[in-house]
């Protein structure tokens, strides 16, 4: 069945005891979190200056922490799966000189973060919990910068435009773990909003919340709990191949470009370029198709359009693999199911399915017996972005 998704107040009293034993008498001063994500259709178009439509989870990141007098950082993780040592200590440069990347990697993260915090830094103690599998495409990495920055806001606030965070956390995962994503994550890590989708437009970085509450609904996620090891050197190719076909086309990015343009090119593009292109376009097409169907409670084309989604990324973009495919397909057997596709960067990780409430155990028990591996599934609902909690 699925796995229950462990609530933020426990997280915390987790976060809190481990804080205890490490550090001591004197408790945690703040208490926040921000969300993991799953995009529901939209996928590789926000590096596109495309349309994307993610939704924030209920699974979250929390940090608790206190400030301390002087320039040192110690930070702990209680994550099993982050890489060891799950505890660093650092000082926070005087002379304003940046922090460089090292090891262990996952620290990697919050130094980007203070490095790209805007207002000054202290010193702080502080413990990491997470209830977002990790590499799992669900963007543990996003929800772990955006609770850094709201933690770092606790202690020493910046001016508080949302917008700007949800940069400077990219900025934090380009410069420090080296990884050049798109918008997504981040911005629906701080803006996400409960009961709602978000179309975000990744060019104007405007977002309108698309209703998402009805009860006869499920959003299943389902994680083929494999992660082939292309991931790493696939996405800068698909990224350095859609600056290619732009090129081509004469666009600052596809998304300005038509499919009319794509074909009038097509001599002077090689046909990979071209694949990778036409992905592009259509989705960011479907993307804007699949949010109009939302609104109106067009499940069933909704549904297509995430199936779609889905074969273009397996023919066109070529980041899915066996496992995925097998999940898409065992779950589109299922009467009640509206849709289902790969979701996140690819090559693994995990699929998202629409589906009606009532059909949810036949859904999960017939994927766990077409599926040639062990999945994991979370039933989840849309949810709030970033925030600060109280410490009782
Ligand atoms: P995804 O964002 O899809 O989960 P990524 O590979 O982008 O996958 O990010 C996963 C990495 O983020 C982990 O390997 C780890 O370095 C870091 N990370 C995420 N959450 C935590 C956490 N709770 N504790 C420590 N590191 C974390
Ligand atoms: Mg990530």
């Amino acid at each position: 069945m699925a796995s229950s998704i462990p609530g933020v107040a426990e997280l915390v009293a987790g976060a809190r005891r481990l804080y205890g034993q490490v550090f001591g008498e004197e408790g945690p001063q703040v208490a926040v979190c921000a969300p993991g994500r799953v995009n529901l259709i939209g996928e590789h178009t926000d590096y596109n200056q495309g349309f994307v439509l993610p939704m924030a989870l209920p699974m979250v990141t929390v940090v608790v922490g206190r400030e301390t007098s002087g320039q040192d950082v110690t930070v702990v993780t209680a994550t099993e799966d982050a890489d060891e040592p799950h505890r660093v200590d650092f000082s926070l440069p005087s002379d304003g000189s940046p922090l460089s990347p090292g090891e262990p990697s996952w620290a990697n993260y919050v130094k980007g973060v203070i490095q790209h915090y805007r207002a000054p830094v202290p010193g702080f103690r502080a413990v990491i919990a997470s209830s977002v599998p990790l590499g799992g495409g669900l963007s543990s990495s996003a929800s772990l910068e955006v609770a850094f920055y709201t933690f770092l806001q606790q202690l020493k606030p910046d001016d508080g435009d949302k917008i700007s965070k949800a940069v400077a956390c990219q900025q934090a995962e380009h410069t420090h773990a080296g990884v050049p994503c798109g918008i997504m994550d981040q911005f629906v890590s701080v803006l996400g909003r409960e009961g709602h989708a978000l179309l975000i437009d990744c060019r104007s970085l405007e977002a309108t919340p698309v209703p998402l509450a009805d009860p006869s609904l499920v959003i299943l996620i389902t994680n083929s709990n494999v992660k082939h090891s292309l991931t790493g050197s696939e996405y800068p190719t698909r990224r350095r191949q859609c600056e290619e076909a732009a090129s081509i086309l004469g666009k600052d990015s596809l998304r300005d470009a038509t499919m009319k343009d794509l074909d009038e090119a097509r001599g002077r593009l090689d046909d990979v370029t071209y694949r990778r292109a036409r992905h592009v376009i259509e989705e960011i097409e479907r993307t804007i198709q699949a949010a109009e169907a939302l609104k109106r409670g067009g499940y069933k084309e909704f549904g297509r359009l995430m199936v779609e989604s889905h074969n273009s990324l397996r023919d066109l973009y070529e980041v899915s693999c066996r496992e995925l495919d097998e999940l898409v397909s065992a779950a589109m057997e299922v009467e009640g199911v509206f849709g289902s596709r790969m979701t996140g960067g690819g090559f693994g990780g995990c699929t998202v399915t629409l589906l009606q409430a009532h059909a949810i155990d036949r859904t999960i028990l017939h994927i766990q017996e077409r599926y040639s591996g062990t999945p994991s599934f979370y039933v989840t609902t849309p949810s709030d972005g970033a925030r600060a909690l109280t410490l009782s």
